[in-house]
């Protein structure tokens, strides 16, 4: 960022009175821009046995399958960001009343938190929008495991198919950080299925 949103001045990247980190500012407007992280939202979209994916037709990882997902607008709900995109990226049609949020995911080392919902297809009826090559269902043992575009995706579906054995689909978050040797961790932090004990206030 360099120049004001507000009035074009150059911005200085500052501390400002009262905080702790370097924030643009515009010193003529005496506003402060905000730089806070990305939501990401998307859904594993279902119908029976069979999963639907997108093949990227954009950068980052063209040409890989990912689940329907993308940025999260301004006046959106988290699930309504994720109906939208499902629909955008996939030209599939799934109701609020059938999806459940599944599996969210801090990225705190590139500043995103991705959001996935289990939604239920409404019928095969799907089409590539303008970001995708093509879109296909698959069962499990015809997911191209080798071929996914990011980690969030693929731990979102390991997770999926190892919960429909158990038909249990608990809500689990998950940190992914980045190692210094570059290597992807996933962290399960916690899963709505673990009980939740209050420590005493004594
Ligand atoms: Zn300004």
């Amino acid at each position: 960022m360099k120049f004001c949103q507000h009035c074009a001045s150059p911005v200085v990247h500052q501390i400002p009175p009262g905080d702790d980190k370097l924030r643009y500012c515009c010193l003529q407007c005496d506003v402060v821009f905000y730089d806070n992280p990305r939501n990401i939202v998307g859904t594993l979209p279902v119908l029976g046995e069979q999963v639907l994916l997108c093949r990227r037709a954009i950068e980052p990882r063209r040409g890989l399958w990912t689940l329907p997902a993308g940025f999260l607008e301004n006046g959106e709900t988290t699930l309504q960001g994720a109906i939208r995109e499902t629909q955008e990226e996939a030209g599939a049609t799934v109701q609020s009343g059938d999806c459940t949020l599944y599996s969210l995911f801090n990225l705190p080392d590139i500043n995103q938190v991705y959001f996935f919902f289990l939604a239920t297809l409404q019928s095969p009826q799907f089409h590539p929008g303008t970001e995708s090559l093509e879109v296909a269902l698959f069962s499990e043992t015809q997911i191209p495991w080798n071929e996914l575009a990011f980690s969030v995706v693929r731990v979102t579906l390991e997770h999926y198919f190892a919960d429909r054995r158990q038909a249990d689909f608990p809500v689990r978050m998950f940190d992914l950080r980045h190692s210094p040797e570059r290597q992807l961790q996933t962290t399960l932090i916690s899963s709505s299925t673990g009980t939740f004990t209050p420590r005493s206030s004594t």
